[in-house]
């Protein structure tokens, strides 16, 4: 039995089929609604490129499915989840998945006398968040990367857009503060209006005052302002639990016959890592275990998704200095053209950090070298010009073990059978496969690797 059905949540109940389980399997999902959906796809929405149909994740045969119901307590003794229809579901195992939810921000006025968000303040984690943006003025609290995505897309939405942020420029905790100063530049060249190095004092209804007096008005105040992870349910059934459910490697929490996934979990990961937890709490399920274990291939990389604007940074906040272990740091700046890069190469010369803007190519080679752990060419140069090696997507010349989505781990070569079976477009490409269903940022080179299969044979 599945509690929730959130991204890694219905990724358990594909993964139990796919490895063989033959038992019953149900999954409960508090969110109403004919499906499950991908929640990282919802800033589409807000900018109307997508609609909620568009988002949805696959039917998952054979797993009794019910939407719009939701544990209200789980009985360990008799191995029994009670829902909020009244009914008792027994289960041998239960997998708890049931996320983070967004955290507001404890500013005075943003909540009413009974503890509500006032009306038109929200966060962004559900179909029905995006639904409450509402109106011409949108102010967005928060300048990570969900504050500025969502910026940006309501701003390609049409909306009037300020987005308060105290740090000194947006993402300060991944770039460096060149990096920064080229993204607030774009931003504020998109019509974004940015509020930095300021915080939210006091919020009326309508108007936000900042830290500075300054008044802002609002339609709608959508908070990006961090999450916390679901553990009510796992608290009140006494399972160990500190900011997460905490878990073994094959997700087993305090009680051996409950497991737990995902944003619930502690040390909360990113979803890729919450992919990992699902993979392999369902061969555990199956009887076929491999335990979780972050490996070289989750080597953190960040990439904004912003259409036409390239952010990215590999592996921690800002490129660190390598130099004094023996390696060398190397910097590119051009910001009259808005493009810069900072890579650290350790000893061996391969890239242990990167920050890049406004280099695509340079950006999309580096995170494939990164990934892989090869080399980097001896030309620094032509690597940030993009004129050093394959441009992934682009191409015969990447690899079959190239890693092409790295959210689901998708090769070029998984493609290209997947192809041979005859998914012959992006969208049979992701259900054979589930290339582009993650963060989605390899879709113009799932794209790009369409145009040379149908040009030849893959
Ligand atoms: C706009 C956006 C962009 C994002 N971008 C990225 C990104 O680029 N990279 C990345 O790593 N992460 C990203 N994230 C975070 C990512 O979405 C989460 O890591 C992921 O959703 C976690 O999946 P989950 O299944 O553990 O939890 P959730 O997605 O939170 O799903 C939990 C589900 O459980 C249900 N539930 C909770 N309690 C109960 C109950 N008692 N009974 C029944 N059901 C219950 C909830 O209703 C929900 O449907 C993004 C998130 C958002 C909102």
């Amino acid at each position: 039995m599945i509690v929730g059905g959130g991204p890694v949540g219905h990724r358990v109940a594909e993964r139990l089929r796919h490895h063989g389980h033959a038992g019953p399997v149900t999954l409960l999902d508090a969110e109403p609604g004919p499906a499950s959906y991908h929640r990282v796809l919802l800033p589409s929405l807000l900018d109307g490129s997508l609609t909620p149909a568009d988002l949805r994740l696959p039917d998952l045969p054979g797993v009794g499915v019910r939407h719009g119901v939701s544990a209200a307590g789980v009985d360990r003794r008799r191995r029994q989840v009670r829902t909020t229809e009244h009914d008792r579901i027994p289960y041998d195992t239960l997998v708890l998945a049931t996320g983070a939810r967004p955290h507001l921000p404890p500013v005075p006025g943003l909540r009413d006398a009974a503890g509500r968000p006032l009306d038109g303040v929200t966060g962004l984690r559900s179909l029905a968040d995006a639904a409450r943006v509402r109106g011409a003025e949108v102010v967005v609290l928060g300048g990570g990367p969900l504050g500025v995505e969502t910026a940006a897309a309501l701003r390609r939405g049409g909306r009037n857009v300020t987005l308060v942020h105290p740090g000194p420029y947006p993402l300060d905790d991944r770039l460096d503060a060149e990096a920064g100063a080229l993204l607030t530049r774009r931003l504020a060249g998109l019509g974004i209006g940015l509020e930095l190095g300021r915080v939210a004092a006091e919020v009326l209804p309508g108007k936000l005052v900042l830290d500075d007096e300054w008044l802002l008005g609002w339609d709608t105040l959508l908070c990006c302002t961090g999450v916390r992870p679901r553990t009510r349910l796992a608290e009140a059934a006494g399972l160990a639990v500190r900011t997460g459910v905490l878990v073994d490697a094959e997700g087993r929490t305090s009680d051996p016959a409950i497991r737990a996934v995902g944003d619930c979990t502690e040390p909360a990961g990113s979803l890729a890592a919450g992919w990992e937890q699902a993979e392999a709490v369902a061969r555990s399920l199956a009887g076929r275990p491999a335990p979780y274990g972050l490996d070289a291939r989750h080597r953190p990389v960040f990439r904004l998704r912003v259409p036409g604007l390239t952010v990215g940074a590999l592996g921690g906040a800002g490129a660190g200095d390598d130099a004094d272990a023996g390696g060398e740091v190397v910097t590119y700046r051009d910001p009259a053209r808005g493009r810069y890069a900072r890579l650290a190469v350790d000893a061996a010369g391969r890239l242990s950090s990167a920050v890049v803007v406004g280099l695509p190519h340079a950006l999309a080679v580096l995170s494939q070298l990164y990934g892989t752990g090869a080399p980097l060419p001896e030309s620094r140069l032509a690597l940030l010009l993009g004129r050093a090696a394959p441009r992934p997507g682009r191409g015969p010349d990447l690899p079959p073990e190239a890693v092409v989505c790295r959210c689901n781990n998708v090769t070029k070569a998984a493609l290209a059978t997947a192809w041979r079976a005859g998914a012959h477009d992006p969208g049979a490409l992701a259900e054979a496969t589930r290339a582009t269903t993650g963060c989605g940022t390899c879709a113009e080179e799932i794209r790009g690797l369409c145009r040379e299969f149908a040009e030849g044979t893959p």
